[in-house]
């Protein structure tokens, strides 16, 4: 049925989005996370102002018309260094959405990024339940913050994106049936789920990945409550099974994230182990992406892909 309903709303076309990772610096705990402050296991890198630039000409001439911006919660970027970014992506590239996925800031600097030309930002609430958040967040990292950025993006006129790990420790199925809620109470533009994967250096290295299966069901939820929502298939369900981004495609997904970040700083951001980002993940291999599309009966398409 959620084949069917992304079908009647999408047609066969896919969005793709050009994932340019800007950085592994974080000043957060999150005890999922392989970046996070506390590991001392991981190459700190932070690419130049000319480096992305160079990753969005690329992906450009390649056809992406979206280019997300993610990287940790770097202090450095609230220092106007980030604004110069998206002043500079704004002035050589017209025609592109430009979506930030840095973490928790300030209003006020939200609200200079937006100024300065950024459309979308992607936030994971990561959970709707309060004490699960604590159970997966140091202490300084609040929900309530996490939330009050949400409503401050969506405040701003951000295109926000939210969404959740399936499968993070101690998460039950209650837990999930919340974040569906907070979903539907939020009204975002994007919902980015995907498995949770354990992280070598992380304090839950010990934990089981998350279900494939109730990632795909979930999914399918997410498109028949909301029809009109950007789904992608995420890079985590991609990394979990060989044939995972086919299969969230087919289970109600329409958004595919490839990686334009340069192919030797790729694997400094490992959020979890054994991370995609070859093959078909990869921004410079879009045509081994469209033939997998294909054979699912499915397109790339050349345009910002807004939430309409
Ligand atoms: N600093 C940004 C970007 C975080 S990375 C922010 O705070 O939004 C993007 C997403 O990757 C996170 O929101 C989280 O849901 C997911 N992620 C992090 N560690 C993960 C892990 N071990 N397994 C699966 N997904 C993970």
């Amino acid at each position: 049925m959620a084949r069917a309903a992304t079908e009647h709303r999408f047609g066969d076309g896919i969005f793709i989005r050009g994932l340019i990772e800007i950085g592994n610096h974080c000043r957060c705990d999150c005890l999922y996370c392989g970046i996070r402050a506390g590991n001392s296991d991981t190459r700190r890198y932070r690419l130049s102002r000319d480096t992305i630039l160079d990753c969005c000409r690329f992906g450009y001439d390649r056809g992406f018309r979206t280019f997300v911006l993610q990287g940790g919660e770097d202090p450095v970027y609230d220092h106007g260094v980030l604004t110069d970014i998206i002043e500079a992506i704004r002035n050589d590239f017209p025609d592109v959405a430009i979506t930030l996925s840095v973490g928790e800031r300030e209003r006020s600097v939200y609200a200079e990024w937006r100024r300065a030309g950024a459309d979308r930002y992607l936030l994971r609430h990561e959970t709707a339940n309060l004490e699960h958040y604590a159970r997966l967040h140091p202490p300084a990292q609040t929900w309530e913050n996490r939330r009050r950025c949400l409503h401050d993006l969506q405040d701003l006129g951000y295109q926000t994106g939210g969404g959740f790990m399936v499968g993070s420790p101690y998460q039950t199925d209650d837990d999930l049936a919340a974040d569906i809620l907070f979903i539907r109470d939020l009204d975002p533009a994007m919902v980015g789920i995907g498995p949770f994967i354990p992280h070598h250096a992380s304090p839950f290295r010990d934990f089981p990945p998350g279900d494939v299966g109730t990632t795909l069901f979930l999914l399918s939820l997410l498109r028949l409550l909301f029809p009109r929502v950007l789904l992608p298939a995420t890079t985590a369900l991609g990394s979990l099974v060989p044939d995972g981004r086919e299969q969230g495609i087919l289970a109600g997904a329409n958004v595919v994230m490839p990686n334009l970040t340069p192919a030797d700083t790729r694997g400094s951001y490992d959020l979890y182990d054994n991370k995609l980002s070859d093959g078909a993940e990869a921004g410079e291999n879009l045509v081994a992406l469209k033939q997998r599309l294909h054979r699912i009966g499915r397109q790339v398409v050349v345009s910002r892909g807004d939430y309409v």
